[in-house]
């Protein structure tokens, strides 16, 4: 059985929007977000957020689970309170097959609603605080290669030249978002 939803990548300009804030959970969302789930654990992913699957709504799911299964939702999420510093290797279905080692803060304190619309209040730390941060800047419209410094700009450029010269089109249409200019395709440069 093939995911539910397909992944979008970097340079679908729902990935740049900001997501809306959902006023109503009923049988629809639900069914989202099982869907969700099953895109996100059929990748797999730690974490999805909506609007990767192309639904501008202000929600993500994840599992954190070592073992079998966990999933959470979290709707509406805000971060209340940030601290500390923490760098993590973190990449992005989003941005497929990238990562690079990023500093954010260590701790944060998040506060949502699950699907039932109780209020939730997590206190977390290092990958779940990651975790969140990552996800909430889907819902504000911001990718990972947003957090890149100039050094890494630069490799993740290289990078994305190589895999669309060699016909990767998923590279390709990275690299047009970056604003690289590629030779085109069998014209031989001196
Ligand atoms: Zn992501």
């Amino acid at each position: 059985m093939s995911a539910p939803y397909r992944i979008r990548h970097y340079g679908d300009p729902v990935l740049k929007q900001r997501a809306k804030e959902i006023t109503n959970i009923d049988g629809s969302l639900v069914r989202l977000v099982d869907d969700m789930l099953e895109t996100m654990y059929d990748e797999p992913g730690l974490g999805l957020a909506a609007p990767q699957v192309g639904i501008r709504k202000r929600l993500f799911v994840y599992d954190l689970a070592e073992e079998g299964y966990d999933p959470r939702t979290l709707i509406n999420p805000e971060i209340i309170e940030s601290d500390g510093e923490w760098e993590f290797n973190e990449g992005c279905l989003s941005v497929p097959g990238l990562s690079w080692h990023i500093v954010r803060p260590k701790t944060v304190h998040i506060r949502g609603y699950d699907l039932d619309g109780n209020e939730v209040n997590i206190e977390a730390d290092e990958l779940e605080a990651r975790l969140f941060q990552h996800e909430l800047d889907h819902l504000n419209g911001v990718l990972l290669v947003e957090h890149l410094d100039d050094e890494q700009m630069k490799e993740a450029k290289k990078i994305l030249r190589e895999r669309a010269e060699k016909g990767d089109g998923s590279a390709q249409a990275m690299s047009d978002e970056l604003g690289l200019s590629l030779p085109k395709p069998g014209l031989s440069l001196p």
